[in-house]
């Protein structure tokens, strides 16, 4: 049995091949490495880090999202965490967003679970604010104000939702630690390129919106502008297996990406 090149191998192949300016052939026919160079100097080896996810859950808060919540208009974006798993996704926005306007109209820009559910058995002031949160299964909503860029005037302020789980980093460079780590299973992704006895041994790791979002943060970009500072490009070199002598990684829908040439880092983005 032969076997047929994936689209998400086609797609990593093309844009390798335009960074570096060479031409790969489809060479894991029988088992192997994905791709060569006619010279045998470089090999490819695509892969994905797409578990941690929860399809139907994302689905059902996507027709949340869509619908809205009209009349309840936001003064800042949230950013909220629920994790994964939710009953009554459908109708998550429309339960979240009325109260964090709500929130927002008593001066508050925080939430958090655990301080929240005591204030509320307590039968504090915002309990019953809290109490619609607690039980839409928000484990964290926090305030972003930013800037609305002159070149999106119309901007509407929206409450965006992380369902994935595995907490929050700090920025890139923790989210790669993250990566590398998840790849360090995939150990035949190294034994591959090492088998191959080519001198650039490149490794394309894509991300998507079922990968923890831990790991994906920082490609996601759906969020507006405040994910510059900390986000961008890692600023350490990766520790990768010997194997691996340039390292790739993509989201399928944002198509940023960051490239490691063995000596320093670039962005990549979908021009
Ligand atoms: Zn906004």
């Amino acid at each position: 049995m032969v076997n047929q090149e994936r689209p998400n191998e086609l797609v990593a192949k093309q844009i390798v091949e335009e960074r570096l300016g060479v031409e790969l052939e489809h060479a894991d026919t029988h088992g192997g490495v994905d791709y060569k160079s006619a010279d045998g100097k470089i090999a490819l080896e695509v892969t994905a880090v797409t578990q941690g996810g929860n399809k139907g859950a994302r689905d059902a808060l996507k027709k949340s999202v869509k619908k809205g919540v009209p009349g309840v208009d936001l003064a800042t974006c949230w950013l909220v965490f629920a994790p994964e798993g939710q009953a009554n996704m459908k109708t998550f926005i429309q339960r979240v967003q009325p109260a964090l306007a709500e929130l927002e109209r008593v001066g508050e820009s925080y939430f958090r679970r655990e301080r929240a559910a005591i204030h509320t058995i307590e039968g504090g002031p915002l309990a019953e604010i809290y109490r619609t949160l607690l039980n839409a299964g928000v484990e964290m909503a926090s305030s972003a104000p930013h800037e609305v860029k002159s070149d999106a005037p119309s901007h509407v302020h929206q409450v965006l939702v992380s369902t994935g789980s595995g907490g929050s980093v700090s920025g890139s460079d923790e989210s790669l630690e993250r990566l590398l780590d998840a790849l360090s299973d995939k150990i035949d992704n190294p034994q591959k390129l090492a088998a191959t006895g080519a001198v650039q041994r490149h490794l394309f790791v894509w991300v998507n919106d079922d990968t923890w979002h831990n790991i994906a943060r920082p490609l996601s970009r759906t969020s507006p502008s405040w994910a510059d500072e900390g986000w961008g490009a890692p600023s350490v070199a990766p520790t990768l297996d010997p194997a691996i002598t340039h390292f790739w990684v993509m989201h399928e829908r944002s198509r940023l990406g960051w490239f490691w040439d063995g000596k320093t880092w670039s962005a990549l983005s979908p021009e």
